[in-house]
C-alpha cells in the first residue's frame, strides 16, 4: 500500500492542565481532501500546527511520507498553510505576494516566475489582478490570493486553518466549491480544519470528527451521516433522533414505550442489550392518526405534533412521543399548498427498518451550546 502523505502516531499535545490532543493516531492519503471537524476547543488546530510544525507535540511523532517531521521547524517541511486572515504582505502587489515563496527559495529566471505566477493566478482565478495591492480585493480574493501564494510552492500538504471563516455565507459557499475544484486539480493533499459541518460535507472527500482531543470517527461524509458511530458524532453532523431502546431478538428491538421496531440485523452484532437507534429527520414520514398509509414493514412510533415551521424547502415537525421524546421530522415541500399537520394533532412517525442506525456508546449527545 501507498505511504500516507501524513501520519500522526499516539500524539498528545498538553498545555498545562489541558489535554488539547489526546493519544491521537491519524493517518492522511496522498491527495485525499480530509475535514477536521469539530466543535470549538476539540483539538482542531492544535492537530493542524502540529503537522505544520507550529507546535510541538508533548509526546508521539509526526510523519510527512516516511520521514519522522517532529522536531522540525515549519520551514523544513513541505507543508503550508492558508489561514482565515489571508496574512498576505499589504504592501506587496498581488504577482509579488504569489511569488514570493519562488523567491525566496531563489527559484527560476524572471520568465519563470511570471509563468508560474501566471498560472496560478489563472487557477485561482484572478488572472489580472497582478498590480493590485491586497486592499484593492474583497475577502474571497484575498483567499483566492492566498490560496495560490501557498500553492506555487507545490507542497506535499496544503493545510487551511477556517480558510472560509471571515467571508460571508454567499462567498463562502461558492468558496467551498471553488477549494474542492483547485483541490482535484492540483491534487495535492488538503487538511481543513472547520467547525462548520455542512462545509466539511461539501469539500472533503473524509471527515475526521473531532471531540476533546480524540477523534470520534473517521469516514466519507456520507458514511458518517447515514452510520454515525456514537451519540456525539450523529449530534453533531445534521439533526439525529435518537431514542432508547433494548434488544429483544435478532434485527428486532423494543422502544421504552413498547413498540417494537425492526433495525438492520447486521447493527446489533456487537452483543449490547441496551442502546439508543437513530433515524435522520428526513428519512421519516408522518400520517394521520389511525392510518396505516401502506405502512408495510415501516416501523411507527406514535406520538403529538408540538411545532410545525415552514423553512422553505422543508416543513420541520417535532413530535412528542408517549415516552417523552422528541422527534424532529422534516416533510419536503414539493406541493403548492402542501397539507400541514397541526399542533396537537395525534400523528404516526413511519420509517423504514433499514434507515435505522444503532449507537452503542452510552454518553449524552452534546448540547448545541457545547456544539458551538
Ligand atoms: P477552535 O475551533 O475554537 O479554534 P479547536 O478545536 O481548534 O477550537 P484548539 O485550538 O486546538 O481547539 O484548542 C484545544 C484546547 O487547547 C483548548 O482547550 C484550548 O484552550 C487549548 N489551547 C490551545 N492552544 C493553547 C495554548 N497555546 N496555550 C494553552 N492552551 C491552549
Amino acid at each position: 500500500m501507498e505511504q500516507p502523505d501524513v501520519r500522526l502516531e499516539r500524539v498528545t499535545k498538553q498545555f498545562g492542565d489541558v489535554k488539547a490532543v489526546d493519544d491521537l493516531s491519524l493517518s492522511f492519503d496522498r491527495g485525499g481532501f480530509v475535514a477536521l471537524l469539530g466543535p470549538s476547543g476539540c483539538g482542531k488546530t492544535t492537530t493542524l500546527r502540529m503537522i505544520g510544525g507550529f507546535e510541538e507535540p508533548t509526546a508521539g511523532t509526526v510523519y510527512l511520507g516516511e520521514q519522522d517531521v517532529t522536531g522540525l521547524p515549519p520551514y523544513k517541511r513541505e507543508v503550508n498553510t492558508v489561514f482565515q486572515n489571508y496574512a498576505l504582505f499589504p504592501h506587496m502587489t498581488i504577482f509579488d505576494n504569489v511569488a514570493f515563496g519562488i523567491r525566496q527559495r531563489g527559484g527560476g529566471s524572471k520568465h519563470q516566475i511570471a509563468q508560474q505566477v501566471g498560472e496560478m493566478l489563472e487557477l485561482v482565478q484572478l488572472a489580472g489582478f497582478e498590480r493590485r495591492k491586497p486592499t484593492q480585493l474583497s475577502g474571497g480574493q484575498a483567499q483566492r490570493v492566498a490560496l495560490a501564494r501557498a500553492l506555487i510552492n507545490k507542497p506535499r500538504v496544503l493545510l487551511l486553518d477556517e480558510p472560509l471563516g471571515a467571508l460571508d455565507l454567499k462567498l463562502r459557499k461558492q468558496m467551498q466549491i471553488e477549494l474542492k475544484r483547485i483541490q482535484t486539480e492540483v491534487n495535492i493533499t488538503f487538511i481543513h480544519v472547520t467547525h462548520d459541518q455542512e462545509e466539511a460535507m461539501t469539500m472533503a472527500d473524509r471527515i475526521a470528527v473531532m471531540n476533546q482531543g480524540q477523534v470520534e470517527q473517521i469516514g466519507p461524509p456520507g458514511e458518517l451521516y447515514e452510520q454515525p458511530r456514537t451519540a456525539f458524532v450523529a449530534g453533531f453532523l445534521g439533526v439525529s433522533n435518537m431514542v432508547w431502546a433494548t434488544v429483544t431478538g435478532p434485527g428486532t428491538v423494543q422502544l421504552h414505550e413498547g413498540t417494537v421496531a425492526r433495525v438492520p440485523q447486521e447493527s446489533l452484532e456487537g452483543g449490547h442489550k441496551e442502546l439508543r437507534i437513530g433515524v435522520r429527520p428526513e428519512k421519516m414520514r408522518i400520517v394521520a392518526n389511525g392510518s396505516g398509509d401502506g405502512a408495510g414493514d415501516a416501523n411507527r412510533l406514535d406520538g403529538t405534533v408540538k411545532d410545525v415551521s415552514y423553512i422553505g424547502v422543508s416543513t420541520q415537525y417535532i413530535i412528542e412521543t408517549a415516552a417523552g421524546d422528541e422527534l424532529t421530522v422534516f416533510a419536503q415541500n414539493v406541493g403548492r399548498s402542501a397539507e400541514r399537520a397541526a399542533p396537537g394533532q395525534k400523528v404516526g412517525v413511519l420509517w423504514d427498518p433499514e434507515h435505522t442506525f444503532v449507537i452503542t456508546d452510552t454518553r449524552e449527545v452534546p448540547t448545541l451550546e457545547e456544539q458551538l
